[in-house]
């Protein structure tokens, strides 16, 4: 180093030059991403979680109709939370310990680069329209609680019982089963599964390559009480970049949180990976930490992540097997197979 070049100043200078070259290598990614035209016809897409086959649906008549795609997207996710028979989600969704409906969800708008985000809402079925409603009229981004709920009182949401007859009997039916001898028995579905959690999450891209996403979900059943997923965290249930693309998530909310989940694989999209490949990598980063958790932590629980980017490209994966998710496209609306990492093992969901 010539001694006229102080080791601050060259510090200084191979930062910034080091910094340089990432962000020419990072804008040369965004450029290709948002410069070459999404093939003829492969737009709009939504994507969604399984439970949101109508979801899709509905969002892509509204966007092909001209709707922002966010709108189109909470649309379509506030068919889900009004369905008493979805109990993960909105109305009739699993309650808390004490059995109280607790609702989580975000979305974020990529055109106008803004979230919002509910914790722990009670009383209010559609959490999603609340989180787009903290997007639209305040500068924050995330309410939880008590302020949640009065922020959607003050505009106008009535109070309502989120407990339906059956979860009120779902959730009586874990206190009575509770002991300090046994596991609690979770509720099951028609198929004989265990109901124990669920969410919806929906992303879509219209025909102009904008870009927006919903998650919602009522969280763990039987959690504890204020306990918040990963549904309404952006960044780990949801992560929308207008440039790049956006994902979503389910599953389990703690482990998905540790790997910043939707915002990672938007990251592996921006640097090239096809939407399936970032959801495949960002499972793996899961399955790792597992690997390296205390016994207490618990067994590795499935997380699925649905991707779409800006060309209309989409994919999902789970950590796994027999997870599937729902699209439309103009092909038409259906259930696809996620890829995954692992067989599904006897007894999980
Ligand atoms: N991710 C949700 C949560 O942890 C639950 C789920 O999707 O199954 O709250």
């Amino acid at each position: 180093m010539s001694p006229k070049v102080s080791r601050r100043n060259f510090l200084k200078k191979s930062t910034a030059a080091g910094m340089g070259a990432a962000l020419i290598s990072h804008m040369a990614v965004e450029n290709v991403m948002a410069q070459t035209p999404a093939p003829p016809g492969s737009l709009p897409v939504v994507i969604s979680s399984v439970n949101g086959l109508e979801a899709v649906k509905k969002a892509f008549e509204m966007i092909k109709g001209g709707s922002d795609p966010l709108d189109a997207v909470i649309a379509g996710v506030n068919i889900v939370e009004d369905d008493p028979n979805d109990m993960t989600v909105g109305y009739g969704g699993l309650p808390n310990e004490d059995g109280e409906v607790e609702l989580d969800a975000s979305c974020m708008h990529g055109p106008t680069c803004r979230a919002g985000s509910v914790g722990a809402l009670k009383f209010i079925k559609n959490p999603s329209t609340v989180a787009k409603l903290i997007m639209d009229r305040s500068n924050r981004i995330m309410l939880v609680g008590e302020g949640a709920l009065k922020f959607a009182l003050a505009h106008g949401f009535k109070k309502e019982n989120l407990l339906t007859d059956k979860s009120r009997e779902l959730w009586l039916k874990w206190k009575d089963n509770l002991s300090t001898h046994d596991d609690w028995e979770p509720p099951h579905d028609k198929e004989g599964n265990p109901i124990t959690h669920g969410t919806i999450n929906c992303n879509a891209v219209d025909a102009r390559g904008n870009i927006a996403g919903v998650n919602s979900t009522s969280g763990m059943a039987f959690k504890v009480a204020g306990r918040v997923g990963d549904s309404p965290i952006i960044g780990a249930g949801l992560y929308v970049d207008n440039e790049v693309g956006a994902a979503g998530s389910t599953g389990h909310g703690e482990a998905n949180i540790k790997v910043v989940g939707a915002h990672t694989v938007v990251e592996f999209m921006r640097d090239g990976a096809s939407p399936e490949e970032a959801c495949v990598r960002t499972l793996k980063r899961i399955v790792e930490m597992q690997k390296k958790a205390p016994k207490w932590w618990g067994e590795l629980q499935n997380v699925a992540y649905y991707a779409i980017n800006k060309r209309g490209q989409f994919g999902a994966a789970a950590i796994y097997g027999e997870t599937r998710y729902a699209i439309a496209t103009r092909e038409g609306v259906r259930r696809l197979e996620c890829a995954y990492l692992f067989k599904k093992p006897a007894g999980a969901n």
